[in-house]
Parts: structure tokens; C-alpha cells; sequence
């Protein structure tokens, strides 16, 4: 049986981040794989008017992905995962795990789920997306926060 060699851990820094990593650090003892940590900050330089980006929102996303840098290294560190690789991208949080999962040849995403129903189910989680985008196999670990 072929078993997991490279797990991508996907964090959002909420609360029950804590317990999404000891899961994926469970795992990854269990099968001894490589763990890579992703984190994609969401936000989008909309511009309706067509007008070129004002050097101020530049340094803005630049200042933002440097914050999501340095939290990631904090909660690698946190967790004994200094070697890991770090990816933080931004834009789309689903189609951005399935884009680094694909490129590392991931074979295990391991995820943080709500457990929600009705209109919040309908409404969609990052979980479920990224679970019908992905090209591997994907544990979402259930949370309460
Ligand atoms: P949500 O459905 O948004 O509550 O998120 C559930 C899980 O998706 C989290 O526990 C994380 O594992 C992952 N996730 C959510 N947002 C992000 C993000 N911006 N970057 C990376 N992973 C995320």
C-alpha cells in the first residue's frame, strides 16, 4: 500500500490552528512524511476603474504578506517545523492550496473544518472547496471555533 510521503498543512492562524497542527504532526510521524505549511492572505487589489495601483496599496499587500511570513515562521518555529517549506501566497485560499499542492506534488492536505450545516453548508467552507479541487487526498480535521 502506498502511503503519504509530502503533507500540505494549510493554517488560518484562528484559534483552533493549535489543533489542526497536532494532527498533521501526528500524521506525519505516523507515516514519516515531509510537512509544508501554506497560509494565503485574501485580499484582492480591485481595481474597477482600470486606473494604475496607487504605489500606497503596493506597499500595503507587501506589508501584509510580510506579516503573514513572519506569523508563519513563528508558529513553524512553535511547533519544531523550522525546516519545513513556507508558502504564503494570496489571492484565492482555495484555488492557492490546490496551486502549491499540485506544484509540490502534495499527496496529503491536511485542513481545519467546521462541521457546518444547513445555510452555512450552503453558504461553503474552505474545506469543502478545496476538497473538490484537490489533487490528493485531503484531511479535514474537525474544529470548534
Ligand atoms: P474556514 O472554512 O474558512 O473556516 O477554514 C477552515 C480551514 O481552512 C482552516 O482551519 C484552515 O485549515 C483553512 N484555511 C482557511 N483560511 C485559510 C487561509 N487564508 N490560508 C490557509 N488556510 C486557510
Amino acid at each position: 500500500m502506498s502511503t503519504y510521503t509530502h503533507l500540505l498543512l494549510a493554517v488560518d492562524f484562528s484559534k483552533s490552528t493549535d489543533d489542526v497542527v497536532n494532527k498533521a504532526l501526528a500524521l506525519a510521524r505516523a507515516f514519516e512524511t515531509r510537512i509544508s505549511l501554506i497560509h494565503v492572505v485574501e485580499f484582492a487589489q480591485v481595481d474597477l476603474s482600470n486606473e494604475l495601483v496607487m504605489p500606497q496599496e503596493l506597499e500595503l499587500d507587501q506589508e501584509l504578506l510580510g506579516l503573514a511570513e513572519g506569523r508563519l515562521e513563528a508558529l513553524a518555529d512553535k511547533h519544531g517545523l523550522g525546516d519545513s517549506k513556507r508558502f504564503v501566497r494570496q489571492g484565492s485560499t482555495k484555488r492557492e492550496i490546490v496551486n502549491v499542492a499540485e506544484q509540490e506534488k502534495i499527496d496529503l492536505i491536511v485542513i481545519g473544518s467546521h462541521g457546518r450545516s444547513g445555510l452555512q453548508l450552503l453558504l461553503g467552507s474552505t474545506a469543502n472547496a478545496v476538497l473538490h479541487g484537490a489533487p490528493c487526498d485531503v484531511l479535514a480535521v474537525r474544529v470548534r471555533d
